[in-house]
């Protein structure tokens, strides 16, 4: 069997890493269009409850990204200048790019080397594939290839964001919320390494243009974002790598395979970062479609449909919930007229997931400051 991986991120690397490790003799050839050492943004955080399912089913993998991953218990919401802790959520992190690192070298021991700087515009040289898997994130040439096969619906949230990093470490995952001349801003940061942190700066489209960050440079953006957050980074600065402004993309797929092609990933769905799982729902798609191949005996015309049925109600749940984090986000301006413990629970609600029973047992220490205050709803 001939399987070609468009795409050498979280998503494609991994596919081949399982592949290969379920199937030692499948010709695996994955396409990258950027050299082995580049990558977009920083950090990326999973939940400790994320982390779990990747030690169900691939202990060396889990074992070689934990070894590696910065690990704290809480988040820190600052509103006003007063920082709210809530505990007891959990959360590893890493930077990208040494993530990507672990999984070429998991690929490269599979025997897997792929093919870097390695630009795919069409899928015509692949007519001898069997399986073509489109790991090629949001601008997919595979999904291209086939839109109306694939039922693709592609839109954006208002909210501009830009990915920096800071160059400090911070304590926890924590959202800052200021008030400045320009505007009300948010950064969503968290340290990656013992040195630096994601830092990813938002606001609402009409702050943006109003500060006329769509007449900046990539790198007067980035002086402009320091002078907003300059008591966050208190001393530290701002590293950009391609931190250009974008709106968060919301991208569906009414079929998940098309033929002999079939998406995973960010080629398949969006899910905003406020939730921090989109790189887990990458890797959890690729568990599904090999456990799929697997239990169907590498026949595609029942394992590509069972993947489907089985992985779309897990992944739309998730889905659901970063869009509901996403519409706080985008009215996160207002929300700031709140009180900042108000604002905090108004905060860890978002996504509608959260019961105050729930909320007791996993914050049992932001649940008492707020019932102390009389805050606490009652339970459902
Ligand atoms: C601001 C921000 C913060 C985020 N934070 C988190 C977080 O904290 N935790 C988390 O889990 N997720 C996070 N994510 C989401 C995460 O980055 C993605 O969900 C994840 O990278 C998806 O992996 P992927 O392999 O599917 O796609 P990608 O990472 O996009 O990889 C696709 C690869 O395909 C290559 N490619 C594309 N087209 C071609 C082509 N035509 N030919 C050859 N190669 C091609 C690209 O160069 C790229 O290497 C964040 C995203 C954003 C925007």
């Amino acid at each position: 069997m001939k399987v070609v991986i468009v795409g050498a991120g979280p998503a494609g690397l991994y596919a081949a890493v399982l592949l290969r490790r379920k199937w030692p003799d499948i010709d695996v050839q994955v396409f990258e269009q950027n050299p082995a050492d580049a990558t977009f943004g920083f950090g990326v955080v999973f939940s400790h409850e994320a982390l779990a399912f990747l030690y169900e089913d691939d202990p060396d993998t889990h074992d070689l990204i934990t070894g590696h991953m910065q690990r704290w218990h809480d988040i820190e919401i600052v509103h006003r200048g007063q920082k709210i802790t809530i505990d007891g959520v959990g959360f590893s992190a890493i930077g990208r790019l040494h993530l990507l690192q672990l999984l070429q070298q998991r690929a490269l021991d599979m025997g897997v080397l792929p093919k870097y700087g390695c630009r795919i515009d069409t899928l015509e040289a692949f007519d001898d594939a069997d399986l073509i898997i489109g790991a090629d994130g949001l601008s997919s040439v595979v999904r291209a290839s086939d839109r109306s096969g694939f039922g693709e619906s592609l839109g954006t949230m208002s909210n501009r964001f830009a990915w920096f990093a800071a160059s400090r470490p911070y304590d926890a995952l924590t959202q800052s919320f200021v008030e400045s001349d320009l505007g009300r801003f948010n950064a969503h940061h968290y340290r990656y390494s013992d040195t630096a942190s994601t830092f990813i700066v938002e606001c609402d489209n009409a702050t943006w243009q109003a500060a006329g960050f769509d007449g900046l440079s990539e790198d007067d953006s980035r002086t402009c974002c320091e002078k907003i957050f300059a008591e966050t980074l208190d001393g530290a600065g701002l590293i950009g790598n391609k931190s250009l402004w974008r709106q968060f993309p919301r991208l569906h797929n009414a079929n998940w395979f098309s033929g002999n092609k079939v998406l995973v990933g960010d080629a398949l769905h969006t899910c905003h970062f406020s939730i921090g799982s989109g790189t887990r729902l990458a890797l959890e798609d690729v568990i599904a479609l090999v456990r799929s191949l697997d239990e169907h005996g590498l026949g595609l015309a029942q394992a590509l449909p069972a993947y489907e049925r089985a992985r779309r109600p897990v992944v739309e749940k998730l889905v659901a919930a970063a869009d509901r984090s996403a519409s706080w986000y985008e009215g996160f301006a207002g929300h700031m007229d709140l009180d900042p413990w108000l604002f905090a629970h108004a905060y860890i609600q978002r996504t509608g997931r959260i019961s105050t029973e729930r909320l007791e047992r996993i914050a049992p220490g932001f649940t008492a400051s707020l019932a102390s205050r009389g805050l606490l709803p009652q339970s459902d």
